[in-house]
């Protein structure tokens, strides 16, 4: 009974895994000739086959990089022969060595130190660093890296095509959605320079690493988006100051939550008044509140 149990389970699994056979667990997009968007596992890289070679970016993560050549290897036998890492962050860059063997990595100079600091085994340590430019050509291809200064981290370059204005510039602007979280790691009176350097450049296309492409307009929504944020947090923050919440809790609460109220209250009021205006962007009802603590906080000490 037991075993004829057993058979009968075992046949019904295997007619079923072969009804569901499971989709590929990537993606990938043509985004011009030659330049397409390989996406897995909420992250994605930009790639460009040429006549010379192939031209790789973010690796991610050992897992998803096998799948990355896979999907490189369905369309070309050119070997990869640059991988770009966009910026030092291991959860973009930890699958470069399937790449090692044919490719050159490239990254800012920033990059290269950070790297070697932590000092993990799976990163491949770039052969090639640069400070604020850098052109690659290769089969007719061109590719411009372009350093804005510190934003998301020190090492977070625009990877550029001029030809196909398509620019790919990770983890600084999330097309149809809020900035992630409290925006971690990030200097934000940077990152606000760098959105406005990246709107000067001329494209259309924008990658961002996690998502399929958005249009450059994101840049210029997320320009608006912290500049009504910073303006509305300014105006509570005259209507309401931290000196008088303490007068009026006096003696009843820890100085901590004091603080931590203020900043919540400033926050919680920013993000009611704004969302008439951005309140059908994606994660807003989540993350909004965590950017504007972020930026309550970015006012009390860099205002
Ligand atoms: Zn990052």
């Amino acid at each position: 009974m037991r075993a004829a149990l057993l058979a009968l389970s075992l046949c019904v699994c295997s007619v079923s895994a072969q009804a569901q056979r499971p989709a590929k667990p990537y993606t990938v997009t043509r985004l011009a000739d030659g330049v397409y968007l390989f996406s897995a596992y909420f992250y994605s890289s930009l790639f460009i086959v040429t006549s010379g070679g192939v031209i790789a970016t973010d690796p991610i993560s050992p897992k998803v990089a096998g799948l990355y050549l896979q999907a490189i290897e369905s369309l070309t036998d050119k070997p990869v022969r640059y991988v770009i890492y966009s910026h030092d962050h291991t959860d973009h860059i930890a699958g470069g060595a399937v790449f090692a063997s044919t490719a050159q990595f490239i990254a800012q100079e920033n990059a290269r130190v950070n790297i070697l600091a932590r000092g993990n085994p799976a990163i491949v340590t770039p052969q090639i660093t640069f400070k604020d430019r850098y052109e690659l050509k290769l089969g007719g291809k061109e590719v411009r890296l372009l350093y804005f200064g510190e934003n998301h981290s020190n090492s977070n370059i625009a990877i550029y095509l001029p030809a196909e204005k398509i620019l790919m510039m990770v983890d600084m602007v999330y097309p149809g959605s809020v900035p992630f979280r409290d925006l971690p790691g990030t200097d934000i009176r940077k990152y606000l320079d760098t959105l406005r350097r990246l709107r000067e450049v001329d494209f259309k296309i924008l990658l961002y690493g996690h998502g399929p492409p958005g249009a450059k307009q994101w840049v210029d929504r997320y320009i608006a988006y912290f500049d009504d944020l910073i303006a509305e947090a300014r105006k509570l923050r005259q209507e309401m100051s931290y000196e008088e919440m303490v007068e009026e809790h006096q003696g009843s609460a820890d100085v901590r939550e004091l603080f931590d109220l203020y900043v919540e209250r400033v926050a919680e009021r920013a993000v009611e008044a704004l969302r008439p205006k951005y309140g059908r962007w994606g994660g807003y009802d989540e993350w909004a509140v965590m950017n504007a603590r972020r930026i309550v906080l970015f006012l009390i000490m860099d205002g």
